[in-house]
Formats: C-alpha cells, sequence, structure tokens
C-alpha cells in the first residue's frame, strides 16, 4: 500500500520507532538488548591516589551494589567484578556494560582493554561476539572508576571551579546479550530519517528516504528477527544509490583531542590517554578501516611508560598506517605566548620522539584547539619537515568569519604551509548526516578544492570514537543527496589537496583569533614561569654549551605551554602543577648554571690566587653590554658597579669605571621628582605618573601636554561566558583610572650609578600596589618594579603610557620577529583585535621617533591611537577561583628612541631585561674579557647556543602512581657528536643582510642545519678569518652546525 502523502505523521512514527523514551515496550530500540544477568559478585576498594594495577589488585575488597555512588572528587574507585555468563546464552553476543558517571577503565588478565564513559558514550565492553561453549563462561573483570568525569567535577557549570565533594554513581552492572541485527536496523533508520529531516522539502532524496524508513517500519515486526533482513534490504537499496562524480569527498578520520591538562590534573590525562586510545586500539582489531589521527610527543612518552602492554599495540597499529602520530610537537602547545625557541623545541622533542619510536617524523602540523597562530609558525613548520597544518580554532572568532578553509598560510618570513580547517568546524564529529552537510555547505572554498577533513570521535577530555560513527559513516561512503564519505588519513587529504591547491588563496600574516583575549594575562605566575624559566634554560644552554657540559629540563617547560596551561585556563590543581614544574626547572637551572659556570671560569673562581676581591660577569646575550651591575660589597652590602662585557663572554671586573653622566634626581617643590642620565629626563607626580619624558640629546618630549603616563587603570572583566578566557570589547567602556594615593613618591636612590623613587597606590577596593622606578647611569630606559598585592575579582589591572606618537600602526615582538597591527579601529578586522599579545617588547613610532614599552613577563597588549596599554593582572573565577589571587612582581620599562626601533635597539635593550648579567665573586684579578661568539650585523640577533643533538636528554615527565616515567632519548647524533654545537641565529630588523658570525672557539668544520639539526644540502660553510659569512632575508632563521676541533675549551 502506498504511503500517506503526510509527511509529519510519517516522520515522527519512524522517530517513535527508534526513539529510547517512548514505545520502548513495542518499538525497535526496545529490542537492542535481551535478556540481563548481575555479575557474580561485585566489590571494590578506593584511594586518593592514582596506583598501577598490581598495587590496586592486591587490596582489600569490600563489598559494593550497584546504585551506590562514589567520591569524592580525584579519587579512584576500583572494582573486582566477578562475571558468570549463563550457559542459555550460547551463540549470542554478549556485552558487560557499566554505566557510571565516572571515567571507567576496564582491565582483563593485568592489562587495560576497554575505556568506559558515559559521557563518550561508551558503556559496553564486548566479551564475545558469539558465545561457544568452549569460551571460558567465568571471568574477573577490574574496573578503574575515576571520581571524576570528562570534564572534571566542575560544580553546577563546566568549567566552574571543581565541586570538591562530588560522587559518582555506579548506575549499571551487567551482563546482557546484545542484538546486533537490532541495532544494524537502528543505525540504517536513524540515517534515513537524519536524510529525511535534514536534505529538505525541495530534495527529493528527503521523501525517498522518509518513505523507505516508513516502509522499514511496515515490514518490520521488533518480535520476529526474521523480518529484519528484508527491512534491512530497503535501506541498502537506497544507500547504494550513488553520487555523481562531482561530488564533494569527505576524509573522515578518528580523532580524540585530549587536553594535556584542563579541568584536570596532568596525572589525570594520563589515565585518559590510555582509556581512550586502548578504546580505538579495540576498535582497530575489529575494523581495519578505521584510521586515527593522534597529536603530543608527550601523551604517547606517558603510555609508553605507564602503559607498556597498551603502547606495544599501539606500536603494532602505527606500523600498520592506522593509529597515525600527527603534530610534530611535544604538546599541542599555546600557538602565541611560547618563545620562538621554544616552538622550535616543541618540534625538535616532538619530530625526535617520532622519529625514534615510529620511525618517521610528522608531515603535518596539528593544533586544532590553541588561541591564535603567531605568523613566525610557517617558517619553523618548515624548519621542521613540516609543509602542512590543520587546525579549526579560529572558527571560534567573535566578529569576522575567517574567509578560508583551505588556503596557503604565510608568515613573516614569506614561508608558506598549505593549511586546511575542516569546514564541519570541530575536532569532534560522531559521523552524523548533519555534520557531512554542514562540512559542505560550509566549505568556504567551494569550487576551489573539493576535499575535505572530518575528525570523528569525543574529545577534550577524551574519548574518541565509537563503533557507531564508524557504521553511520560505511553507509553514507557514497550515496547519492549525501556528500561521499571516506576514513582516510592525513596524508591522503593534504595530498590530493595539494594536487587541487593551483586555485587557492594566500592569507599573510598570523591567524589571530578574535577571543579568548584574557588568556595573554589570566595566571600570571605561569606567565612569568614561563618567561624566567625560558630564560633560564637559554643561560644554562650558552654557558654548559661553553663548557661542554650539558643537561636540560626542556620538557616541563614545554610542557606547560600546553594549550589550557601557559594560557592559564586551567583549574587550580594544574596551576599548582605547573609552578612546581617551574620551581623544579629553577632549581635544576640553578645547579647546571652553577656547573657550567665552574666549568668555563673555574680558574677565576678559585678563591687563592689573588687577595684582591674581584666580580666576574658572565653575559649571554651576542652582543656587549655596559650595565649597572650590583654586586656583594666588602661589608656584606650590596654595591653598584658599571661594567661592560663582551657579547656572549665575560670579563673580569675590579675597577668599576666612572659613568661619563651620574644619575641625578631632584625633589621640586611640588612632591614631584625628575630623574635624568644623560640619555632621558623624567619628571614623576606625586602619584608615580610620568608627566615628561624627554631624550636629553635631541630635546624631544615623549608625553603629550596634559597627560600622564604610566597611570594604572581598572576596567571591569566580566565576559560572557568564557571567564579565564576571555576579556570582551566592552570593558574598554569600564575603565577607571587608579588615583588612590597610599605613599606618595620619595627618593629611595639619590643618584650616582642609579637613581630610584618608590611610591604605593590604592588598587580597587582591597587590592595595592607598590612600584619603585629606576635610572640607571647611561640606560637608555626607565624600569619599573612593580609589587602588587591582588585581591580583585573580575576586575583588570593595565598601566597606560599616551605618547606623543602620531602612526597608524604599532609594532609588536612576536617569536623571531615581529609584526605590525593597526591602532586604529576602522574595520571590524581592526577593533576585533582590540586586545592582541605581544613578547618582549612593543613600540610606537612616526618617523625618526619612537617609544617602546618593554616587559620581563607580560604577554597582553594593546595600542590604541597613541596610548600604550600593558595588561598586567586579571582577577577571573572560572575555573579556577583563586586565580592570580595573591603576591606579584613584575618588571616594566619604556623607552624613548630616536629614529626607528630598529636604529634605536630596542630588540637588544629588550633583551637585556630579560636576561640579567650574571654577577659572581671571583678572585683572580687578571684576566683579558672573554667573548665565545659575536655577529657584525645589528640586525642579527645570536638567540641559542645549544649542544647538538641535546635538549630530549634525561628530562623527568611527571611520574603517575610513582612509575618511574624517566624519559630517555639521548639522540644518537649527541652522543656521536659531543663536540658539536648548535648556533641558531635569525634577522630581526626585517631586512636583507650579510653578516659575519666570529666565534673563538676551535670551528673545524660548519654547516648549515635545519631546525631538526639536520646538515640541509649545499649547506657548507667555509671557516673563514673573520668568521662564517651568513645571509639573511628579512626574519629568517638560520640554524648552524659547528664542528669544534676539541670539545676542551679553555679560555683562560
Ligand atoms: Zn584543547
Amino acid at each position: 500500500m502506498a504511503a500517506i502523502k503526510n509527511r509529519r505523521t510519517a516522520l515522527e512514527r519512524v522517530e517513535k520507532f527508534l526513539s529510547d523514551t517512548y514505545f520502548t515496550d513495542c518499538n525497535l530500540r526496545g529490542r537492542l538488548f535481551g535478556d540481563r544477568c548481575p555479575p557474580a559478585s561485585l566489590s571494590y576498594f578506593q584511594t586518593p591516589r592514582r596506583i598501577p594495577y598490581e598495587e590496586a589488585v592486591v587490596q582489600e575488597f569490600g563489598p559494593a551494589q550497584v546504585g551506590e555512588s562514589f567520591g569524592p572528587t580525584w579519587e579512584t574507585c576500583w572494582f573486582k567484578v566477578e562475571l558468570s555468563i549463563p550457559p542459555a546464552w550460547a551463540g549470542r553476543e554478549v556485552h558487560f556494560v557499566w554505566e557510571s558517571d565516572g571515567e571507567g577503565m576496564v582491565w582483563r588478565d593485568a592489562q587495560p582493554v576497554q575505556g568506559l564513559t558515559k559521557e563518550g558514550e561508551k558503556t559496553s565492553y564486548i566479551l564475545t561476539r558469539s558465545l561457544k561453549e568452549s569460551e571460558p563462561h567465568s571471568l574477573t573483570l577490574y574496573v578503574e572508576l575515576a571520581c571524576n568525569g570528562l570534564f572534571g567535577a566542575g560544580k553546577g557549570s563546566m568549567i566552574a571551579p571543581p565541586d570538591p565533594d562530588r560522587r559518582v554513581t555506579l548506575s549499571k552492572a551487567e551482563l546482557v546479550v546484545f542484538n546486533r541485527d537490532v541495532y544494524e536496523l537502528l543505525v540504517d533508520m536513524e540515517i534515513l530519517l537524519d536524510m529525511a529531516q535534514l536534505l529538505g522539502e525541495e530534495n527529493q532524496r528527503s521523501f525517498q528516504a522518509l518513505y523507505t524508513a516508513n516502509q522499514m517500519v511496515n515490514v518490520c515486526d521488533v518480535t520476529d528477527p526474521s523480518t529484519f533482513p528484508a527491512a534491512r534490504g530497503l535501506a541498502a537499496a537506497i544507500f547504494s544509490q550513488r553520487n555523481g562524480e562531482s561530488q564533494h569527498t569527505i576524509h573522515a578520520m578518528g580523532h580524540c583531542h585530549i587536553d594535556s591538562a584542563w579541568l584536570w590534573p596532568y596525572e589525570e590525562t594520563i589515565r585518559k590517554c590510555a582509556r581512550s586510545w586502548v578504546t580505538v586500539v579495540q576498535l582497530m582489531e575489529h575494523n581495519p578501516e578505521l584510521t586515527f589521527a593522534c597529536s603530543q610527543a608527550q601523551q604517547f612518552e606517558w603510555v609508553r611508560s605507564c602503559y607498556p602492554g597498551l603502547y606495544a599495540r599501539i606500536q603494532d597499529f602505527v606500523a600498520k598506517g592506522q593509529f597515525i602520530p600527527v603534530g610534530g610537537t611535544w604538546v599541542e602547545m599555546d600557538g602565541n605566548l611560547p618563545s620562538g625557541e621554544s616552538m622550535v623545541r616543541q618540534f625538535l622533542q616532538g619530530q625526535r620522539f617520532f622519529q625514534e619510536q615510529f620511525g618517521r617524523i610528522c608531515s603535518e602540523f596539528w593544533l586544532p584547539d590553541t588561541f591564535g597562530y603567531s605568523a613566525q609558525l610557517p617558517q619553523l613548520m618548515r624548519g621542521c619537515g613540516i609543509q602542512r597544518f590543520l587546525t579549526q580554532k579560529l572558527s571560534w572568532n567573535l566578529v569576522n568569519s575567517f574567509p578560508h578553509h583551505t588556503f596557503f598560510w604565510e608568515g613573516i618570513d614569506g614561508s608558506q604551509v598549505l593549511t586546511h580547517f575542516p569546514p564541519g568546524d570541530s575536532y569532534g564529529m560522531h559521523g552524523r548526516v548533519e555534520e557531512m552537510l554542514k562540512t559542505v555547505k560550509n566549505n568556504k572554498d567551494k569550487g576551489r578544492v573539493n576535499h575535505s577533513a572530518f575528525l570523528f570521535g569525543f574529545g577534550d577530555g577524551g574519548g574518541g570514537p565509537t563503533q557507531k560513527m564508524l557504521d553511520r559513516m560505511k553507509r553514507m561512503s557514497n550515496t547519492d543527496g549525501l556528500p561521499r564519505v571516506q576514513i582516510s588519513t592525513p596524508d591522503q587529504l593534504f595530498s590530493v589537496l595539494e594536487k587541487e591547491s593551483s586555485q587557492l588563496c594566500t592569507w599573510v600574516g598570523e591567524l589571530f583569533l578574535e577571543l579568548h583575549n584574557g588568556t595573554y594575562t589570566t595566571q600570571a605566575q605561569i606567565k612569568k614561569g614561563n618567561r624566567e624559566c625560558e630564560r633560564i634554560l637559554h643561560d644554562v644552554e650558552v654557558l654548559s654549551s661553553l663548557a661542554v657540559a650539558q643537561d636540560t629540563a626542556f620538557q616541563l617547560l614545554l610542557l606547560n605551554q600546553f594549550h589550557d596551561v601557559l594560557p592559564g585556563s586551567c583549574i587550580q590543581l594544574v596551576v599548582e602543577d605547573a609552578l612546581q614544574y617551574y620551581t623544579e626547572i629553577r632549581r635544576a637551572g640553578a645547579q647546571l648554571q652553577e656547573e657550567a659556570v665552574q666549568a668555563l671560569c673555574r680558574d677565576l673562581l678559585q678563591p687563592e690566587v689573588c687577595s684582591t676581591p674581584s666580580t666576574l660577569v658572565l653575559n649571554t646575550l651576542s652582543w656587549e653590554r655596559t650595565e649597572v651591575i650590583s654586586r656583594p660589597g666588602p661589608d656584606g652590602t650590596e654595591a653598584l658597579a658599571l661594567v661592560t662585557v663582551p657579547s656572549m663572554g665575560y670579563a673580569v671586573v675590579q675597577e668599576p669605571f666612572v659613568p661619563p653622566q651620574p644619575v641625578a634626581v631632584r625633589k621640586q617643590e611640588d612632591g614631584s621628582v625628575t630623574m635624568e642620565n644623560g640619555v632621558i629626563a623624567v619628571r614623576l607626580d606625586v602619584m608615580g605618573r610620568l608627566t615628561s619624558l624627554q631624550l636629553l640629546d635631541s630635546g624631544r618630549e615623549s608625553v603629550p601636554d596634559g597627560c600622564y603616563a604610566n597611570q594604572f587603570a581598572l576596567f571591569d572583566d566580566v565576559p560572557l561566558y568564557w571567564d579565564a578566557w576571555d576579556v570582551m570589547d566592552y570593558h574598554l567602556q569600564t575603565r577607571k583610572p587608579v588615583t588612590t594615593l597610599l605613599k606618595p613618591l620619595e627618593i629611595s636612590l639619590a643618584g650616582g650609578l642609579r637613581g630610584s623613587v618608590r611610591f604605593s597606590l590604592q588598587v580597587g577596593k582591597s587590592s595595592t600596589l607598590t612600584q619603585e622606578i629606576i635610572l640607571d647611569a647611561l640606560c637608555p630606559y626607565l624600569r619599573f618594579l612593580t609589587q602588587v598585592e591582588w585581591k580583585e575579582a573580575h576586575k583588570f589591572l593595565k598601566v597606560e603610557f599616551p605618547v606623543q606618537v602620531r602612526s597608524t600602526n604599532a609594532t609588536y615582538e612576536i617569536q623571531f620577529g615581529h609584526l605590525q597591527r593597526p591602532t586604529h579601529w576602522n574595520t571590524s578586522w581592526d577593533w576585533a583585535r582590540f586586545e592582541v599579545w605581544a613578547h618582549k617588547w612593543l613600540d610606537l613610532s612616526e618617523h625618526g621617533f619612537g617609544v617602546a614599552l618593554l616587559n620581563d613577563c607580560k604577554y597582553g597588549a594593546s595600542v590604541h591611537r597613541n596610548i600604550l596599554s600593558l595588561s598586567l593582572l586579571r582577577a577571573p573565577k572560572s575555573p579556577d577561583s583563586t586565580a592570580d589571587i595573591g603576591h606579584h612582581e613584575f618588571t616594566y620599562a619604556v623607552m624613548p628612541h630616536q629614529g626607528s626601533f630598529q636604529e634605536a635597539s630596542v630588540i637588544q635593550q629588550a633583551y637585556n631585561l630579560n636576561f640579567p648579567l650574571h654577577v659572581l665573586p671571583a678572585s683572580s684579578p687578571q684576566c683579558p674579557a672573554w667573548s665565545a661568539f659575536s655577529v657584525s650585523s645589528p640586525a642579527i640577533v645570536l638567540e641559542t647556543v645549544k649542544q647538538a643533538g641535546s635538549g630530549v636528554v634525561e628530562g623527568r615527565a611527571q611520574g603517575l602512581r610513582g612509575c618511574a616515567c624517566l624519559i630517555s632519548l639521548n639522540s644518537p647524533k649527541a652522543e656521536d657528536r659531543p663536540e658539536a654545537v648548535v648556533v641558531r641565529l635569525y634577522e630581526a630588523h626585517g631586512s636583507t643582510v650579510s653578516a659575519w658570525l666570529q666565534t673563538s672557539l676551535p670551528v673545524k668544520e660548519a654547516m648549515l642545519c635545519d631546525l631538526l639539526e639536520r646538515p640541509v644540502a649545499q649547506g657548507h660553510l667555509p671557516v673563514e678569518q673573520r668568521g662564517l659569512r651568513l645571509s639573511f632575508t628579512p626574519f629568517r632563521v638560520l640554524s648552524v652546525l659547528l664542528v669544534l676541533l676539541t670539545p676542551n675549551i679553555a679560555p683562560c
């Protein structure tokens, strides 16, 4: 009989047939499971620690009941489940069903076998697909249940701080008969129903799907499985009606986004990886077509050291090409804030790991979920063997819709990478019709490319793909009305995109995310730890390479650069871990540095040679510096000295040389103070604000009439939802200048080598700020040493410098270079960048003059019209209610200059502020100053000196459960070549230039290498009298491998 043309009743009839709420007594869904049987016994034991299986199973287990709840948050319950399968179930598919709101892992015979998480639609562990008499009917499983959900334990909302008393309920633990034929029919009909609803009434395929589904209900007697094949035949007939040749092809890849720490701590992530990946491996056993793209070397390393059995299975599937390592980085790091060298190390350590473990490096950079992408990344990717990039985060833009999904992305040096955003705007697809249609419809490069990526699997908190997702896509592989869907790999997708690339557009410059701009500022201690530890490891490497002794703690630094840690968008537990790791780096760094200095300058430090005390000053930067240092005086007090130290070297100072012009500090009658040092002159009012900042040479004034520079301002900071992440445009309308004086300005150092003044302000209702403003002899900038006791809620503190400079663009330092952003709000693309990021400096210049703002640990900034602002502190309450509350210390500096910022050495001065000279007491009276390296051009920065192959040695990953997660990745290269050093330089001015790299090291051989330290073709460099001649184009990063005659350098 023909179907009645009532679209609504037909649709709803099919819906009810599939419903898990209505009519389950007589519909198809109600037949999914057959007989059930409780476990023969269920017992448990609870622990606050995350312990290994071997330790867990020998504990005392007490009785447990289904329906009971367990907790509190972050505890772990281990369940012992004894099962006895009824013999009457012979021939049937039997599942162990486990439902709970905690994250579970099934262990069988001492191995993890299945992750079970209700939120990730994983509640069944398949015991047998067809029960045979010969199979064991009695068995024991263990379930390790974490008392947290897939997204942690937020109280009230997902991103709220964790509820410490959350309990998870065990709602089901039983054996069931699973009716696979019912399941298959359900999947068929769900897809037909989706096609009917989503293809729309203008599309005849919608009606074909609807009538087919309706007819299937007619044919199907749910009590009689013999009617099922006929119904399935109807579905198969429509699914096999093919597409035309021009149809879009979707490349589906299994994926599982696992934040290395976010709403849960690092240690839980280790278990999330195991739960998710064992599930993937289990699926691969039965679905040989399944592919799974998996990033983050750190996570592989965790599983390698904590779950060796699982890791061996993963290695097999990597070899088969199904489990596919991608990304090439140590973690999916923040894309804005890590330094240039840190970003190189993300790739270097990641690619080395993948090479060693799987015999190949990754050819795609994979960073689907971070908060913007530096314009330096294309060059770094290419230097690390990568020409392809995948992300999707720009789909989160609040203001402007990014105009491409497939395009060439060009960085500041002109390097390009082929970039793809999956047009479905997600990394956690479920294989549904709706998502396939969105992927085609949303694609902004229609007509240019006809292929796109589709990443399926639960993510963020892990989970990964399910059987159902795969089964859906099998049916959609080539069905008229839907795009073609094929299970694919990143390589297959990018290869076909490369072939189609002739029509693609190019996007030049950064990929700025118009959201989450608060992450440049949130959790100031993490930012400070990052900057400081980058500095420590830089110095340790320089000093220890020169001393040829090396070791690093880079991996902990890289781990903390994960895209919810460095941005500060994590819970308090993670902040505590991260700060602890920085403490470890500081401790290890101090020791390594001392060892290196001892090895390098032992003779100078020996305390007998000469009775006259002197000072050893070390400079780890690649230019000569003349600065005021503070050193211990004869009576234990601090004494100042002005010293000159050669580039990347040291000097022994006995008689400090006298500055040509001492610093003069004078108090005026109105309470204001003037300071000058022959370079700059400032006038400060009683609140520490600059009413004048002059370059003495030219008399040029920086502060506009009637304006105050170093003006603090407090803003209301209430975003729409993502508290720690977002600062919204409207916060700018709530500006309140800070003007409550606690202690007026007074002189603390009267001048000479150093002058300084001090004052205190009340900030907001309950916070205080104390500042010491320092001017050193000969120094071109004024320093602001700042201490804040911060006790605010939803406030944002900035400091502002209005300047007498007119320019439509400001310049911001980024990794190994800089870029410009507009100072006006002409278009939506301009005003959407009301809060941006920078590294050590930003600058506003007009022809011939400018003002730079330097900092030692801040990242958030903005320049609107003629006001430079540095973002100092925020006070979000989710996901960490204690974020940023407490004591803070940071330094920034203002530097007016003549000429361009390049000519005025702003770049070098910002380095100087961040890399203070090392000062040690010495005994040797006479030793010529020594320089290991220098560069002939001020445009070139020699950023890194490291042992070849180092940086991957013996970093201690955080141990889960006391399992010693020691990483021993001594690269064969490093062992083979203890005499080789890698130096990395970049062109910092944006110019084409040749430069000589001079060194006092005995260089035998020199060659250019890539960022992975592999020599490049024709990269051999002649070692000449003047050193090595190097050619740079704007922002070019060059790495040079130096083979030394002897590793023993004895400079003095
Ligand atoms: Zn993420």
